[in-house]
């Protein structure tokens, strides 16, 4: 589970430069804030980016529910009191808040069949909005039996260039900060750049009251993917094993994600890759790096599968970028998922660009309405044609509300979201990738591609759909019909399903696109 202590109900209406993508999952939750109440009922797929790294890490779906922030337990205790569940009470933050946290906790430890249950806590210690959550951690320890919870807290240990020197104060002070609150670490799991020094490991471990074997390094590593051999090589499982009153089993198993060897083998994989093949990004929300994760990291699964590294060239789109300069020295084009309309003439003159030099070119759901709104300018001659979200009063709306949205007043959960059906039309470079006629992928948006300006004339100029939902009403993507160019938008989103060791077909086909164009281009 991931706690995050902000106010917001769910991270669906954050901009991802304040925490990073919004990550979704293939199931849709039913939030409803009092028990049983059929009055208020939230939609939840729309959950913290780290849930990208759980389930990439551990090959598993995680439901929603996994997801606490304080805006739900806010909104579950003041709504149990207007229904009279604390009545003739004074309802305070200790205990009916905590209360409502350790339910939330407990009900998937208990219900959901679990050998251990791993919560994160966001934030830092020492914020006011994670304090209740640390406090009610205090009083699940001490309502559990022994040796039936373990303490782990993750530090930064920043490295003074100015000294030559690893500094352990900042954790010395969090550790203290803990403690002052009734929480002492089992474990203290140190990010650092460099791995940790001997003698701030000893240092770290005297003043925060951990023997030294559980200070544990967490250097910068080449691939993310080889920080468990990293811990594994600390023996942070078997410390954890013995907190836990755990017997350590060898993991084997005929899988990837449970064998270890293959697992060694996969991180050999990634760090082996030695060629590189430069995508470009034309987006807008480049501030911090984790605002796409999930379709870095699945170009990044699919690049090494065939054998090479992906650059990743994120092009912050703004009145003065020129495009064209930008985008010559890529190797293929990934148009990326947004809202609204700041940098959006950049990012349909991006389209424009890969469909006229013949770039591989991937449009993910706001790249794929944009893509569509690039062919129908330039080769449906429609001056203007827009995307109502962009320009409510375009003469050519031919990306526009999903009928599905039009009585939609809220925000948060209010798209169309999760898992969803989709036919795959034959034939289609969607199809030869997936070699399937259904498929299942996320989906979160309000607007679609307007099956209307499919017209005739369209399809003469190479546009066709590659797949729709299962009405047929609604487009899940369009291709040009091109033998030399591959040139795809996908309504959905199949970053979010792309694993380590099962990379996504379609990026895979997409990044092998790339390497082709590529290699030919090496040769002119
Ligand atoms: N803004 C677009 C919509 O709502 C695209 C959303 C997205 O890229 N996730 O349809």
């Amino acid at each position: 589970m991931k706690i995050d202590p902000y106010l917001n109900v769910d991270p669906g209406t954050l901009n991802p430069i304040e925490h990073g993508e919004c990550f979704i999952t293939e199931n849709v939750w039913d939030f409803r804030p009092v028990d049983e109440s059929e009055e208020r009922c939230y939609k939840i797929s729309e959950i913290d980016q780290d849930f990208g790294t759980y389930e990439r890490f551990l090959g598993i779906e995680i439901d929603p529910s996994h997801n606490i922030t304080s805006g739900q337990i806010y909104l579950s205790t003041i709504l149990s009191e207007r229904k009279g569940k604390f009545l003739g009470r004074t309802v305070q933050i200790i205990p009916h808040v905590t209360n409502m946290i350790k339910e939330r906790l407990m009900d998937i430890a208990k219900n959901e069949n679990l050998d251990v249950l791993i919560i994160e806590c966001g934030g830092t210690v020492g914020d006011l909005e994670s304090s209740i959550f640390l406090e009610s951690f205090r009083q699940l320890k001490l309502e559990l039996p022994k040796r039936h919870t373990a303490f782990v807290h993750v530090t930064l240990v920043p490295y003074s260039r100015a000294v030559g020197q690893q500094k352990s104060k900042p954790t010395q002070h969090s550790i203290k900060m803990l403690q002052s609150a009734g929480l002492q670490p089992d474990i203290v799991i140190c990010r650092s750049e460099k791995a940790l020094d001997e003698d701030i490991r000893r240092k770290i471990s005297l003043f925060s009251n951990v023997p030294p074997e559980a200070v544990i390094s967490n250097p910068d590593a080449e691939t993310v993917y080889e920080i468990p051999l990293l811990f594994e090589d600390q023996q942070l499982g078997d410390s954890l094993c013995d907190l836990l009153d755990l017997k350590a089993k060898l993991v084997t198993g005929d899988n990837e994600i449970t064998n270890y060897s293959e697992w060694v083998k996969l991180v050999e994989l990634f760090k082996g890759a030695k060629e590189t093949v430069r995508i470009g990004m034309p987006g807008k929300y480049f501030n911090i790096s984790d605002s796409y994760i999930s379709i870095n990291d699945a170009i990044e699964h699919a690049a090494a599968h065939l054998g090479y590294k992906a650059e990743l060239k994120m092009i912050n789109i703004t009145e003065d970028t020129n495009i064209e300069n930008q985008l010559k020295d890529c190797d293929g084009i990934l148009l990326t998922p947004g809202f609204g309309e700041r940098a959006v003439e950049g990012m349909i003159k991006s389209a424009e660009y890969a469909m006229e030099n013949k770039i591989p070119f991937l449009g993910i759901c706001f790249g794929a309405q944009l893509f569509f709104i690039a062919f129908c300018r330039k080769y449906l001659g429609l001056e203007g044609a827009n995307s109502t979200e962009i320009d409510p009063d375009t003469p050519h709306p031919v990306v526009d509300l999903l009928e599905s949205q039009k009585a939609v007043s809220e925000k948060g959960g209010t798209m169309r979201l999760g898992g969803l059906k989709i036919i795959v039309e034959e034939g289609t470079r969607l199809d030869k990738a997936y070699h399937k006629e259904e498929i299942i992928e996320r989906f979160r948006h309000r607007y679609h591609i307007q099956e209307k300006y499919i017209t005739e004339e369209a399809k003469r100029n190479g546009l066709i759909v590659s797949s729709t939902d299962e009405t047929r009403k609604i487009i899940n993507s369009i291709e040009l019909n091109r033998e030399d160019h591959f040139c795809l938008g996908l309504q959905f989103h199949p970053e979010f399903k792309s694993r380590p060791y099962s990379p996504s077909k379609i990026y895979t086909a997409f990044i092998k696109e790339c390497i082709k164009f590529k290699i030919k281009r090496g040769f002119e």
